[in-house]
């Protein structure tokens, strides 16, 4: 039977409650995956001890990644079933702010008809093509188990910069082993994804992508591309997991 939850704007952890809920119905409209929800649950977890909002070093993570996907030949955006609950319409937001990227589709838990209802959901936001749909179009990422090992030959295979938030470790390590410039966003700084991705961004996806618009929107307008690669250069993704750590450990306990 159908749920119906009344969340108020007042309540402290009002936004936490609402991307739960997103989540939630995103499962029952089928779009999420029962494991979905467990890694939902560690995401909130960090989030806890991040404070939920995004520190200075997510920040500066969240600027050189859209200046490495302004510079991209060809950035791809990955995507799975948190994601569309999540923040489907800024994620057609960052495609169309783009202007050179696609999105692909890609399950760990992967069935047809949850392939088929995200990809009619990003549809309703006004996105015309999504790769890693057609199977026709899909080769193998070498040394990758499972059917993740599969990604577009016109999508991700075809990219030099592949944004991939909310990944597991194995693939991420295995778009590097292909030579791609990975950029995440997982608020585990100790993850595997976390640990080999290029480009780390500590924080909640739905805090993440409305602020990596607007650097885009910036960048595009006021910087130049040597602004942009003086940028890149000087990152350094460690130093920002670092950091993302020492905030969560200097939580103090609130009482005598
Ligand atoms: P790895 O394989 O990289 O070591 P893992 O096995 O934990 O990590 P998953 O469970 O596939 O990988 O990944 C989910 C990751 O996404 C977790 O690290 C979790 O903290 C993170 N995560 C979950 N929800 C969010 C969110 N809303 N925003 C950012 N990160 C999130």
């Amino acid at each position: 039977m159908a749920r119906k939850i009344e969340l108020h704007e007042s309540h402290p952890r009002y936004l936490s409650l609402l991307a739960r809920e997103k989540l939630v119905t995103g499962f029952q409209r089928g779009l999420v995956a029962s494991e979905g929800l467990i890694a939902h649950g560690r995401g909130e977890c960090f989030d806890y001890l991040l404070g939920e909002c995004t520190t200075d070093s997510a920040r500066a993570a969240i600027n050189v990644a859209s200046a490495t996907l302004l510079l991209a030949r060809y950035p791809v955006i990955s995507i799975n079933g948190n994601v569309t609950a999540l923040c489907v319409d800024q994620i057609c937001g960052l495609n169309r702010s783009l202007e050179n990227s696609s999105v692909e589709i890609n399950l760990f838990y992967y069935t047809k008809e949850r392939e088929k209802l995200i990809s009619e959901e990003f549809k309703k936001y006004g996105l015309t093509r999504i790769f890693g749909i057609d199977s026709k179009n899909l080769v193998s990422i070498p040394e990758l188990e499972s059917n993740r090992r599969l990604v577009d030959r016109d999508g991700i295979s075809n990219a030099d910069v592949v944004f991939v938030p909310l990944e597991d470790g194995d693939r991420t390590i295995a778009l590097k082993r292909m030579n791609k410039k990975v950029i995440t966003v997982d608020l585990n700084p100790l993850s595997r994804t976390a640990l080999s991705a290029d480009i780390t961004i500590v924080d909640n996806i739905v805090r993440v992508i409305p602020q990596l618009i607007k650097c885009v929107e910036f960048h595009r307008k006021h910087s130049s591309e040597n602004d942009l690669k003086d940028l890149i250069e000087s990152f350094d993704n460690s130093d920002g997991l670092k950091k993302a750590l020492e905030v969560m450990k200097s939580k103090q306990v609130p009482f005598q």
